[in-house]
């Protein structure tokens, strides 16, 4: 599926729409530049599973976890790990087994982390406002 968006608010609603579509456990994985948009899909992401608690990017502290609305998310940005030997240290593992959504930043880092079904979110930078959305991996009913 491939959306073009033109502000913030239109990729928000597309996280919030996406949220919607997916089962609990689901990785979602974001690629794509600084600026790109990954933390503003998130934040729709957090809104369509009804949280209310304001979503941030978890740069310095790496993981972000919402356990308060309606259905769990932990917000990942793996931009200061290596490659996936790094996740043993940050508890990967245990959070694979949590049931909530996973929404990650910088998949590029930890590609072979992954499981088999897993919804990828590549945004494509094209300007101030216009980003090229391409989601893959989406079971639908
Ligand atoms: P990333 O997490 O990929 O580094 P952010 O979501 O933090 O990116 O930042 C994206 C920036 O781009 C925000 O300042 C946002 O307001 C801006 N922006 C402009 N147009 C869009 C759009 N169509 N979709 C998402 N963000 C947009
Ligand atoms: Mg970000």
């Amino acid at each position: 599926m491939r959306i073009v968006t033109n502000s913030e608010t239109e990729t928000k609603e597309l996280g919030f729409d996406l949220a919607r579509k997916l089962p609990s456990g689901t990785i979602v994985a974001f690629y794509g530049d600084l600026g790109a948009g990954k933390t503003t899909f998130t934040k729709g992401l957090a809104q369509g599973l009804g949280i209310s608690a304001q979503v941030t990017s978890p740069t310095y502290t790496i993981v972000n976890e919402y356990e308060t609305g309606e259905r769990p998310l932990i917000h990942f940005d793996m931009y200061r790990l290596h490659s996936a030997d790094d996740l043993f240290e940050i508890g990967w593992e245990d959070y694979l087994e949590r049931g909530a959504i996973l929404a990650v930043e910088w998949s590029e880092r930890v590609e072979e982390a992954f499981p088999e079904h897993t919804v990828r979110v590549h945004i494509e930078k094209d300007g101030d406002t216009r980003r090229v959305i391409t989601i893959t991996g989406i079971k639908e009913e």
